[in-house]
């Protein structure tokens, strides 16, 4: 059986023109795939009917069979859609004075004054069924005909709860075969050395896979019609290629982001972290923090940016920092030591590096980081030159802080009780 196909349109003149941004398609998308259908097409279109027009037959050559179409309901004499979808038919609008009385009905409980312009929306397609909107005026309607097409609101909000109460039911009628998908999030590997990888072997048939690059990590999904079994196949044959660093570039592969993983980590074996952040400068707190559940494991952290603080506040000692500079091993491993103290905290991380576009120096290039991550029976500190902006050498700190912390804290559980 082939996977069914699916064509979703977003209909508005504000969104083929920059002014709205169209979330509705990426929503949909994930629901439609999640479900089992193929998206074959994604179309932002102007409230126009000869783009409607030509874009409609394109599906039909595609062998399209389902159409989710959002936007365009509203009573202003710029939303079309009602007339766009009758046209291609080849259907007049009927009026349905039952829908018009709900309409009205909605308008009078909301205390506002319904007006003859939201009669429109009381007209469908000949043949039409009605599809009800439980939040908003704007109702939708399904036709079945050469294919079946979805007419739903534009409103964000409306278009969800009618998708959710009216259209997966009735999707549900078809018969899909569910979709299988695994997300293994990766760290340290480009997309390039990963490719060098995947040419050295092949997945079963029917197991297929997409490869996204995140700034956090590079995301490696996995989907098939098959089984979920296959896709646990095709994951540990990619971590066998990957080689005997596979368990630490594998951040997770059920979706896990690299703070979740450390606020679990931490939870699970009830341990608590501090930073001491300079050249990051609150970034690498605010990536746990920005996560419920961070107050399980975070105590606290000191953004010491300016070197007196470092020396003040936090303790580092003059001569290290005369002798090493702020952007050096031994003084991220101060910062990081008397951090664990000052909090009383079981780990703690400390940053301290030159995110430029100015502070270089022939030894300490712009993108060079120092970070240190300590816990009372180990202290590390590393080094690296980031590439890119001021942004990005931050936030590739702040990730590669992490996933080192990641790999520690699973690797502690054997070398420090
Ligand atoms: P309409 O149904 O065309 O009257 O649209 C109603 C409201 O929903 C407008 O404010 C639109 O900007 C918004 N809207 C329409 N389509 C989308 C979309 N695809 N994504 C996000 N918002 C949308
Ligand atoms: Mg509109």
């Amino acid at each position: 059986m082939n996977t069914p196909k699916i064509a979703i349109v977003s209909i508005g003149t504000e969104l083929t023109q920059g002014f709205t941004l169209n979330t509705n398609t990426h929503w949909l998308s994930e629901k439609c795939r999640n479900m089992g259908f193929e998206v074959a097409f994604h179309l932002s279109l102007p409230d126009q009917l000869d783009f409607w027009k030509e874009s409609f037959q394109m599906f039909i050559r595609s062998k399209v069979q389902t159409v989710i179409v959002t936007g365009g309901l509203g009573p202003t004499s710029d939303d079309i859609t009602r007339n766009l979808v009758a046209n291609t038919f080849n259907k007049t609008l009927v009026y349905d004075p039952q829908q018009e009385k709900n309409i009205q009905h909605w308008f009078q409980k909301r205390g506002i004054p319904y007006l003859e312009t939201n009669k429109i929306q009381a007209y469908f397609p000949e043949g039409a069924q009605v599809l009800e909107n439980k939040i908003g005026s704007a109702p939708g309607f399904l036709i079945k005909d050469e294919l079946t097409l979805f007419s739903l609101p534009g409103v964000p909000s409306e278009m969800k709860s009618m998708f959710q109460l009216q259209v997966i039911p009735e999707l549900q009628k078809q018969n899909l075969k569910p979709y299988y998908f695994k997300d293994l999030r990766l760290f340290g590997i480009s997309e390039s050395a990963l490719e060098s990888i995947l040419q050295s072997f092949q997945f079963e048939k029917g197991v297929f896979w997409s490869s996204l690059p995140t700034p956090e990590a590079l995301i490696f999904r996995l989907y098939t019609s098959k089984s979920m079994d296959s896709l646990e196949k095709a994951k540990a044959l990619l971590l066998k290629n990957l080689g005997p660093s596979a368990s630490q570039m594998l951040i997770s592969d059920n979706g896990e982001t690299l703070a979740h993983s450390i606020i679990r980590l931490l939870r699970e074996s009830n341990q608590k972290i501090a930073f001491a952040e300079s050249c990051t400068g609150g970034l690498l707190s605010y990536s746990l923090i920005q996560e419920a559940g961070a107050s399980d494991v975070l105590q606290g952290s000191v953004i010491a940016y300016n070197n007196e603080i470092k020396e003040n506040l936090l303790k580092v000692q003059a001569q290290t920092l005369l002798n090493h500079g702020a952007v050096s091993q031994e003084t991220v491993l101060e910062m990081a030591q008397n951090t664990l103290k000052i909090f009383n905290s079981d780990w703690a991380i400390a940053t301290s590096g030159i995110a430029g576009p100015t502070g270089a120096t022939p030894e300490k290039p712009i993108g060079l980081v120092w970070i240190a991550i300590v816990n009372k029976c180990k202290k590390t500190a590393f080094s690296e030159i980031f590439i890119g902006n001021r942004k990005d050498i931050q936030e590739k700190s702040v990730y590669k802080a992490l996933n080192k912390l990641r790999i520690e804290i699973i690797e502690q559980k054997n070398t420090c009780s």
